[in-house]
């Protein structure tokens, strides 16, 4: 398949970018990626409503309430030994997807142990805060049955924010460890673009990726004091450093340009679309549910797994919206990372380094592009850091 046209060939080569080089390799590991996608979504929609047909889900419920009638420890209890069941259901297809297939491909070298023990923590942490958020909705809406969704709104978006100030804090280091960047040339390069975009003082940490990939990347996360650019090992070993700057430089945009902050914000707002909509039409689906499946109510622990049928299936079909925001941001931030190095060769050979170190092809089908990917296509990003602005 050609990615680029003779024309956009041309542009490449004149400014000394070596198109990425297109692999059977590459070919076979997209194509395999795209169908875990669509495999990942169906297995999950398959597992929750085989819990829910088969009763396992209802069997599930009535242990626990045998354990505790206290609806406080019991929707969370409930909560936990449900994650337990799903992640064991879903083990066969973990092990595929996160470790059998990037293993195969060279891309991680990580030990099945350690592996699983990255993955244990993720699910346990993941329970842990989901089991907190179903406790606190249920047990506000059987508080105030009217006027709950405005009141657990009020009481989500702090703990959302906290939870965002608190990730790299808490949460990041239980899987990998964050250094402060080593002085040296590498640093000295670094703060300069740091200094250029209008953040001298913004913190700066490495982070071991290698643990668990070959893959490159840098990321901006936390909020107000927590807020850092973390770089991952593999990126500064094996890039050069205009790369390294240029990758730098289009981070330092989502931080100066308040990404984080605005993502925030459309979660939010669209939390209350979701609440105010939920309890509009939770009755109404309530009441076209299988009776067999013995939910009694939205605030019964036995709704939770069709609660998460109905997450796993909004979140498919507002994946586009989400993702087409995303990509609007990472243009925001390629066109900031620009004007700050001035250097669009360095930030072309960028998207070429991750499309041969990731085995990223240079653009997926469009479908796939629009409906699940949060980054324009590397294809994309080449052309526009070279076409005149
Ligand atoms: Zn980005």
């Amino acid at each position: 398949m050609a990615y680029f046209s003779a024309a956009e060939l041309k542009l490449m080569a004149d400014a000394g970018v070596i198109a990425p080089a297109i692999t059977p390799e590459m070919l076979s590991y997209c194509r395999l990626r795209y169908a875990l996608i669509g495999a990942g979504l169906l297995y999950s929609v398959l597992t929750l409503f085989a819990l829910l047909h088969s009763g396992l889900a209802r069997k599930l419920s009535d242990f626990c309430a045998r354990l505790t009638r206290n609806k406080w420890l019991l929707v969370p209890l409930y909560y936990i030994c449900l994650a337990v069941l799903i992640m064991l259901i879903r083990y066969p297809f973990s092990y595929l997807a996160g470790y059998q297939v990037e293993h195969s491909y060279g891309l991680s070298h990580q030990s099945l142990g350690e592996w699983l023990f990255d993955l244990i923590k993720a699910r346990a942490v993941d329970a842990g805060l989901t089991a907190l958020g179903f406790t606190i909705a249920f047990g506000l809406i059987d508080k105030f049955p009217k006027r709950w969704p405005v009141i657990l709104w009020s009481v989500l978006v702090p703990l959302i924010a906290a939870g965002i100030f608190l990730a790299p804090l808490l949460i990041d280091p239980l899987f990998n460890k964050f250094t402060p960047m080593p002085a040296g040339p590498q640093r000295d390069g670094i703060e300069r673009v740091a200094a250029l975009s209008g953040i001298p003082n913004a913190a700066i940490f490495i982070v071991d990726k290698s643990r668990q990939t070959t893959k490159l990347n840098a990321y901006v996360t936390g909020l107000g004091s927590s807020t850092r650019i973390v770089i991952w090992d593999n990126t500064l070993q094996k890039l050069p450093q205009d790369q390294i700057e240029a990758i730098v430089a289009h981070e330092a945009g989502h931080y100066v340009l308040g990404h984080i902050v605005l993502g925030f914000a459309l979660t939010s707002a669209g939390l209350v679309a979701l609440l105010l909509s939920a309890q509009k039409l939770g009755p109404l689906f309530l009441s076209r549910l299988p009776v067999s499946w013995g939910i009694r109510g939205w605030t019964d622990p036995q709704a939770i797994p069709v609660i998460l049928l109905f997450i796993t299936v909004g979140s498919f079909i507002f994946a586009p919206v989400e993702n087409a925001i995303s990509r609007e941001m990472e243009r925001q931030a390629d066109a900031f990372g620009l004007k700050v190095t001035k250097n669009p060769v360095a930030m072309a050979r960028v998207f070429v380094s991750l499309s041969q170190q990731n085995l990223s092809e240079p653009a997926p089908p469009a479908i796939i592009q629009f409906w699940f990917f949060g980054h324009p296509s590397l294809r994309e990003r080449i052309l526009s850091a070279l076409r005149p602005h």
